[in-house]
């Protein structure tokens, strides 16, 4: 965990009556001033844990409101706002809101990635840290959360208060284009595309991980395990990181770590099937943010077979364990399933440098191999 910045704020007070508006109840009259917070002052040092702004709709109308209560009738009004954030993690958000001397019960912020599914962060605040004279902004500090920049997400605001409740700011020009208000009553959620609740989010400087290099072989066998190393990984901010390896047919590692800023990431893999694979790796900081991917770093797994080779062969060549040379004219005889095959000009044929039993010459060998076909 990590200090919180401070943030002035500069509230304009226009004297007007504040009027409720739910979504059965007909919208009432605007009385035609409107809060502008231009110039908002944010002191700024130079910590990166100082949380700056990220998405933001400042405007709303300074007697009018979304009610947030349960009703007599026991239907309860939320409200909620979509956003997409360019920047992980979040760390909280300010809203503009208001609540009355008469009510008892806190007001509950969270952040959800679907308006009916599961908070992934939330906050319960108390009546009496609420603003009470006028629609006013509030910090609604509640524990950082990752989020996927480009993702649409919603600030949800509920209350058990019946009677009044709490109101919040809003603004009805589509003043945020990447995203709107949402009303529920009873259960019912209803879009308000022109509409933006008065909010404001926050996260850190944070720069995402450096993409890893993938250190390995590029030959193997089925069914045989091989070592593959990241590293050193790095965070331009030192953060601590967790990596991902796809291993090219589909399967991926999911995230391990955490590991240090600087470590050498070391892992195994084995393939099943024959086939060149394309093993990518990439790296998330402990903010969320992740790297782009690796450059791929390409295997070619063998399904390995037992032959008798004989004959004329140019351009002997090995790497990690296999010779790869050119038929001159060669002969191979594979036991299972019996097969007879005849190699000529340039035609390559690769072999496992294990388990030869065999007499191999400048241009000429004879014996036994086990073999990629
Ligand atoms: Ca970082």
């Amino acid at each position: 965990m990590f200090l919180k910045g401070i943030t002035v704020i500069i509230i304009v007070d226009t004297g007007g009556t504040v009027v409720i508006r739910s979504p059965i109840m007909k919208k009432s009259l605007v009385l035609g001033i409107i809060c502008l917070f231009i110039g908002s002052a944010f002191i700024s040092c130079a910590s990166r844990f100082d949380e700056l702004i990220d998405q933001h709709q400042d405007n709303f109308y300074p007697g009018q409101g979304y009610e947030v209560n349960v009703n007599e009738l026991g239907k309860a009004h939320i409200v909620a706002q979509s956003f997409k954030p360019s920047m992980t993690p979040l760390t909280k958000v300010d809203l503009a809101i208001l609540t009355d001397i008469y009510t008892t019960q806190p007001v509950v912020v969270s952040i959800r990635s679907d308006l009916e599914g599961n908070d992934i962060t939330s906050i319960t605040v108390p009546h009496e840290q609420i603003p009470q004279d006028n629609i006013s902004w509030c910090s609604f500090n509640f524990p950082n959360v990752t989020v996927v920049p480009g993702t649409t997400y919603y600030i949800i605001v509920r209350s058990n208060a019946t009677g009044y409740g709490y109101c919040m700011g809003y603004y009805g020009s589509n003043l945020y284009p990447r995203g709107n208000t949402w009303l529920c009553y009873d259960g019912n959620w209803t879009a308000y595309y022109s509409e933006d609740c008065a909010f404001r989010t926050y996260s850190i400087d944070n720069q995402s991980p450096n993409p890893p290099t993938i250190d390995g072989p590029h030959y193997g066998k089925t069914n045989t395990t091989y070592a593959f190393s990241l590293g050193p990984i790095t965070d331009p901010n030192g953060d601590q990181l967790y990596c991902l390896w796809g291993w090219g047919n589909g399967n991926t590692s999911g995230w391990l770590g955490p590991f240090n800023s600087g470590a050498i990431i070391n892992t195994s893999h084995s393939w099943s099937e024959p086939g060149t694979y394309a093993i990518k790796a990439k790296l998330k900081d402990s903010y969320g943010a992740e790297s782009n991917w690796s450059v791929p770093h390409v295997i070619t797994i063998f399904a390995l077979k037992k032959a008798f080779i004989f004959g004329r062969y140019t351009n002997l060549s090995a790497e990690d364990g296999y010779i790869t040379i050119k038929a001159i004219n060669l002969r191979l005889v594979i036991f299972k399933p019996f097969q007879f095959l005849h190699y000529i000009a340039d035609e390559k044929i690769t072999f496992s440098k294990d388990n030869i039993k065999a007499l191999i010459m400048s241009q000429f060998l004879i014996g036994l191999f086990e073999v990629a076909i």
